[in-house]
């Protein structure tokens, strides 16, 4: 039995089919809902439901149990078992739409043993052509994607990007090591709808795993010497010391950024280290014991935002001012597509 599925404030509706996800049935109505993974571990396409219910065949990793029961759903995997209302979740930002480019590599640096960092030259970018948050998709010659997101502002047509090697990995582990200045890239730009919030003003709690540090850094160079640029606190989750690639660089952040506090945090620390241990979710210290009027943007792995969402809750955190920007897997994001 199909079930009708109305957006309260567009007031556009559509039909959705057995068997099939309200995001699904939305693109094949042509109605835009903002997604981005479609595998249930962003949570880009998360929305309320005002009326109805929804049900899963898996649990999807970027939904808690907290935000399910304060009414929340995620379109991509969520099949309707009634008719619908639904909000979404966030206002929709229009950010301009994807295109092919050809990039040519200015400058490959290894910033760490396992991430490279690498400057592109993207043909005919300009500074309106992404939002600091956003990345891009490197195109593979199977005609499958990579996402990676951009590390630094717009500035002209130069984007920096932040590569961790994957072992085994057919990008970052067999093409990366490989790269030289001058070589080019097809690539699709600018993607996600991961960006800063303006008008959500409030403090800042920035929370990234490895290089889940890359759009963090392009929005807070963005807020750089800003006067409006409101408290920052920046929590960074890695394995070693050595995973911590741009720790002396942040320490000079606080330079531009307003109220800026730095806490780096090792999951695998060795003797010497006298910094925070342990997950980064969990090592959020006792001066952010309250953090029901932080914004908050949390970006790296899907496990870490679901333990974050979960434990930023239990100190008041509202969902409706959390924002991320999860790693999912790519290979299985092309066999989904
Ligand atoms: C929106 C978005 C933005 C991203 N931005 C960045 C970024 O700025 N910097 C960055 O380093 N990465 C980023 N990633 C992750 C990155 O896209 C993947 O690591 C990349 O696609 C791996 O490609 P590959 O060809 O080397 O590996 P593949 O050949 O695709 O995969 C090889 C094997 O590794 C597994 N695998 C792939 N990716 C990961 C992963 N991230 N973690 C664990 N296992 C994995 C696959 O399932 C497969 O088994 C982002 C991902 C998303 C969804």
């Amino acid at each position: 039995m199909a079930f009708r599925v109305q957006i309260a404030d567009s007031g556009a509706a559509f039909d959705v089919a057995p068997d099939e996800t309200v995001l699904a049935a939305a693109r094949r109505a042509n109605v835009a809902l903002a997604h981005d993974c479609q595998l249930g571990g962003c949570g880009t396409c998360r929305v309320k439901l005002l009326a109805g219910s929804v049900s899963y065949a898996e649990q999807p990793l970027a939904l808690t149990a907290e935000e399910e029961s304060a009414g929340y759903a995620l379109c991509c995997q969520a099949a309707p078992i009634s008719d619908l209302v639904i909000s979404p979740a966030a206002p929709q930002v229009a950010f301009a739409a994807p295109e092919r480019r050809t990039a040519v590599i200015e400058a490959v640096r290894a910033l760490s043993p396992l991430v490279t960092g690498l400057t592109l030259q993207i043909d005919g970018l300009d500074a309106a052509g992404f939002a600091p948050g956003q990345y891009m998709n490197v195109v593979m010659p199977d005609g499958g994607t990579r996402s990676f997101s951009m590390a630094s502002k717009p500035d002209g047509n130069r984007v920096d990007f932040h590569i961790r090697r994957i072992d085994g990995g057919e990008f970052t582990h067999r093409r990366v090591p490989g790269l030289r200045a001058g070589d080019r890239l097809d690539i699709e730009i600018p993607h996600g709808t991961f960006h800063f919030r303006a008008q959500d003003y409030r403090p800042l709690l920035m929370v990234a795993t490895g290089t889940g540090l890359a759009p963090i850094k392009a929005i807070l160079e963005s807020l750089m010497d800003d006067p409006d640029c409101p408290p920052v606190s920046l929590y960074w989750g890695a394995r070693t010391k050595a995973d911590l690639y741009l720790h002396d660089d942040i320490r000079h952040w606080g330079e531009r950024l307003y109220e800026f506090q730095y806490c780096p945090v090792l999951s695998r620390a060795d003797a010497d280290w006298d910094g925070r241990g342990g997950y980064v979710q969990d090592a959020i210290g006792a001066e952010l014991d309250d953090l029901s009027e932080h914004a908050i943007y949390l970006c790296g792995s899907p496990a870490m935002i679901a333990d974050a969402k979960r434990a930023f809750a239990g100190r008041g955190a509202s969902l409706d001012h959390i924002y991320c920007e999860g790693f999912t897997l790519q290979n299985a994001q092309s066999a989904a597509a």
